[in-house]
């Protein structure tokens, strides 16, 4: 029971490798979620940054132009803003100058009503703008910017820009009494940026991804080489629940269970039709507890090693040959008839008598007695042609030993 136990782990899918096969998995993933979120992380900063930095500038350059130009801002009085139609053009030429040196693509200038009263974008002069809510915070005194991309503005040289990142700031105009008069819309053109950005999350994404990749490839290796340890203890262990360990050859467990896969190929195959049967050979070492009594045990081990050795030397590579228990062997050959079963029993019975033994140092003449049957019917099981097998060879024992004995039952089956 407990051998078949064993025996059927090597039809599951245990394999170590799996665990390497699990981390490449896990691995990419996670490092595709730590790459992903921290360059989401790192281009947010770096875009923060700009917008602060465009934020500055909006308020410093909106209030030296409120400074400036005071006198055109608040022409119908102090309080709100208001510019004179007669000063237009004058406050757009003197605005123009002002803003020349700095990146702004286009300005407004927002009254309480939140009428646009200046623009240097003319033909929206005089538009009331409605459910604007950034409008509305920079007239309750808050200063409100936000990063866009255009894919075309026309700057204050008049010309068209194609794909443009530009900053939108809104900012409350404060009137003398430190009251909110009105409200300054500045698009500063954050382009330059764009690169930089770009630059910055390259950078960082690529140190980043280095240093997990460095961290992964250890971690590869370090599952790669305790895998490789495991599968061969695995092996080891597989290999040491089907052999035995006196002689390396197949132990009983692992030679009933070939021979029962051996019966279900025959099955498929149709082999009462095909006329191939298994054939069983069974084999016990002759007066060997004389061997053993006279030579030692450790003689006797020997003997069952070299006699293990020749008789595999004598089988095909599709044979199946173990130890069956004490000094007693179990051949079985796949697609013969008895006949031909017989032939290969006198085949290994020759391969032992053909030259004597030596084991430490003495010369021993080491035969073996024969029973030999064939399995036809593969539901008859291989349990009948053990028990025939097992009879012959007792007859072979009988009959003076050193012989091959056949029982056929091709008939009762
Ligand atoms: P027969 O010709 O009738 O088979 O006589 P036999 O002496 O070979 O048979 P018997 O059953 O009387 O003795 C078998 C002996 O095999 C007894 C046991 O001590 C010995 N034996 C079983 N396993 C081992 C082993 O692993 N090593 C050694 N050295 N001897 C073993
Ligand atoms: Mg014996
Ligand atoms: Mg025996």
């Amino acid at each position: 029971m407990a051998e078949h136990e064993i025996f059927s782990l090597n039809r599951l899918d245990r394999d170590p490798n799996n665990l390497l096969r699990l981390l490449v998995i896990i691995g990419m993933a996670a490092m595709l979620a730590i790459l992903s979120l921290t360059g989401i992380g790192i281009y947010r900063q770096a875009v923060g940054d700009v917008l602060h930095t465009a934020e500055d500038d909006a308020v410093r350059i909106a209030s030296v132009m409120v400074e400036e130009h005071k006198e055109y801002l608040f022409s119908r009085g102090a309080d709100n803003v208001a510019l004179n139609p007669d000063g237009i053009a004058l406050f757009n030429e003197q605005v123009r100058k002002f803003l020349h040196p700095f990146e702004i693509v286009k300005i407004k200038v927002f009254d309480l009503n939140r009428v646009i009263v200046y623009s240097t974008d003319a033909q929206i002069i005089g538009k009331l703008v409605v459910e604007n809510p950034r409008l509305d915070r920079a007239l309750s005194g808050w200063i409100d910017s936000q990063q866009e991309r255009k894919d075309k503005v026309i700057d204050l040289a008049e010309e068209q820009r194609f794909d443009v990142d530009v900053v939108e700031t809104y900012l409350p105009i404060y009137n003398a009494d430190k009251q909110v008069a009105g409200s300054f819309e500045l698009y500063l053109d954050v382009t330059r940026y764009r690169q930089e950005i770009n630059q910055r999350v390259t950078v960082s994404l690529l140190i980043l991804g280095s240093i997990l990749l460095f961290v992964f490839a250890l971690s590869y290796v370090v599952v790669y080489l305790g895998a490789r340890q495991l599968k061969n203890l695995l092996l080891r262990l597989q290999q040491m629940a089907i052999s035995d360990p006196l002689t390396g050859a197949f132990n009983r467990g692992a030679i009933l269970n070939r021979a029962d896969e051996e019966l279900s190929r025959m099955e498929r195959r149709s082999a009462i039709e095909t006329g191939n049967s298994l054939g069983v050979i069974m084999i016990d070492l002759d007066h060997f507890k004389k061997i053993n009594d006279t030579y030692g045990h450790q003689v006797g081990d020997q003997v069952l090693c070299e006699m293990s050795r020749r008789v595999g030397n004598c089988l095909r590579e599709y044979d199946i040959f173990g130890r069956y228990g004490g000094e007693e062997f179990l051949a079985i050959i796949p697609d013969v008839d008895f006949p031909g079963a017989l032939v290969s029993a006198e085949r290994i019975r020759f391969e032992l008598t053909k030259a004597p033994f030596i084991c430490s140092n003495h010369t021993l003449a080491i035969t073996a007695s024969f029973g030999v049957t064939c399995c036809y019917n593969p539901v008859e099981g291989i349990k009948n042609a053990l028990r025939r097998a097992d009879e012959a060879l007792y007859q072979a024992k009988e009959e003076g030993r050193n012989r091959v004995v056949g029982r056929d039952c091709s008939a009762d089956v």
